[in-house]
């Protein structure tokens, strides 16, 4: 094609593991460098070369994104005693994941894909409920014992001078049990800022939810943080947009979820996260329809699908079987990564194309046109399954349309 959109800043592009690397080609094959001069700085995190470069290549693609601000990243296998031995390697390396939140300092947010047909078990919830999970400190980073009858226990914080602040948590009479949970105020505030600015990004209302009533430090301290922040730093950003900021108890912000008709952003403690996120994940339908971002509080953005590298599908595609793998959270990684260089570089014809591409891919699905595990679920009266690779060819002459 002569007139391909150009860019101006690449992507940072982490390709991955198994059937997702398989999708991943497909997709840049068949939806994107038809029409997009594509321009990417390539990582290569599949495991592999993981190994041979003893996982610098993670550390660099993490630094590559705080240099251009945008990346999108293929499902990667974290490494286990079985892909030690399967991949040969010198020892098991950690969660690539893991190791670019640390960097970037982030913030995980999903979101599901909704189409017509895939039906929400709570069937009101017509727009998607974005899940923001702190992912530092609480239970995931606790101190437990087991406690016998007749023992004391106080929590003791010694200062910088040596001196003790003490506080009794328990006269124990009968045996039982103990626990030490901790957050710092930098974490809590990293957590709050990614939050304003992905709420300030997708125009929604943000909603953040503890238990301060009983946790009156603790707990209490979340919400200080969240409201300092939000007074100074964005209060007059969400006016003028006309979103909101919108404080409440978790248990009160659990049954209006379920009232809601989603389009808003959760923000969730560490441990609320993991549990609400499987719930919303579990209620709009399935995994492979959830997308992830990592927003880190200076404004860095990684896109990619939530789910893994679908290695039961891969070992089919090895044996030569045609797979039905779906492939829609890994293109709406591609095309929140795009959409989002669009707007930085002020090139509206790439966001546009990211736009026409979801609507394609929507499309598609609410016509019929899907794969296996959607297949399951859907309730449209004319559907039919299709492999992999017609699935994207499918988007694509739809597509073709749109443009
Ligand atoms: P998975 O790849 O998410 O797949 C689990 C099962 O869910 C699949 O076998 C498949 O069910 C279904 N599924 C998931 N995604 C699908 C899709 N796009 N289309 C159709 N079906 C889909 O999890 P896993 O098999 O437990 O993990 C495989 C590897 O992924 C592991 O090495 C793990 O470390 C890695 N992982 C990576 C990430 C990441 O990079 N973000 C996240 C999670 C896991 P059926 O087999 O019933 O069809
Ligand atoms: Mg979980």
């Amino acid at each position: 094609m002569a007139d391909k959109i150009q860019m101006k800043t690449p992507l940072v592009e982490m390709d991955g593991d198994e059937m997702t690397r398989i999708i991943w080609k497909m997709i840049k094959d068949i939806l994107l460098t038809p029409y997009i001069d594509l321009k990417t700085e390539y990582y290569d995190l599949g495991l592999e070369h993981r190994e041979a470069t003893n996982d610098q290549v993670t550390i660099d693609s993490a630094n590559a994104t705080k240099k251009y601000g945008v990346a999108v990243k293929c499902a990667t296998i974290t490494p286990n005693a079985d892909r030690v031995e399967e991949y040969h390697l010198k020892q098991m390396w950690k969660s690539p994941n893991g190791t670019i939140r640390a960097l970037l300092d982030g913030t995980v947010f999903r979101t599901p894909i909704v189409v017509k047909g895939i039906t929400p078990f709570i069937p009101t919830w017509t727009k998607p409920i974005t899940i923001a999970r702190h992912a530092y400190g609480d239970v995931y980073k606790n101190t437990e014992m087991v406690v016998e009858a007749n023992s004391k226990a106080e929590l003791v914080v010694t200062k910088a001078d040596g001196s003790e602040v003490k506080e009794l948590i328990h006269e124990f009479q009968t045996p039982g049990i103990l626990q030490g949970l901790h957050n710092l105020d930098k974490s809590i505030e990293s957590f709050a800022r990614s939050c304003f600015n992905y709420a300030l990004d997708l125009k929604q209302d943000l909603w953040f939810s503890t238990k301060d009533t009983i946790s009156k430090k603790y707990d209490h301290r979340f919400k200080d943080i969240f409201s300092e922040i939000f007074e100074k730093e964005y209060k007059q950003k969400f006016e003028s947009l006309g979103i909101e900021y919108f404080y409440t108890l978790i248990d009160d912000a659990v049954a209006r979820v379920v009232r809601s008709n989603g389009g808003y952003i959760w923000a969730c403690k560490n441990y609320d996260g993991d549990v609400m996120s499987d719930m919303v994940a579990t209620a709009f339908g399935s995994l492979a329809m959830m997308t992830s971002v990592l927003v880190s509080p200076s404004g860095v953005y990684e896109y990619e699908a939530a789910h893994g590298t679908v290695q039961r599908h891969y070992y089919k595609h090895l044996k030569g079987e045609k797979t039905s793998t779906n492939s829609m959270a890994t293109l709406f990684a591609w095309t929140g990564a795009l959409r989002k260089r669009g707007e930085l570089d002020q090139i509206p014809k790439l966001a546009e194309f990211a736009n026409k591409l979801e609507q394609a891919s929507i499309q598609t699905i609410e016509q019929g046109v899907m794969t296996g595990d959607l297949y399951a679920l859907s309730s449209l009266e004319n559907k039919q399954t299709v492999d992999t690779e017609t699935f994207l060819q499918e988007i694509n002459k739809r597509l073709v349309k749109l443009l």
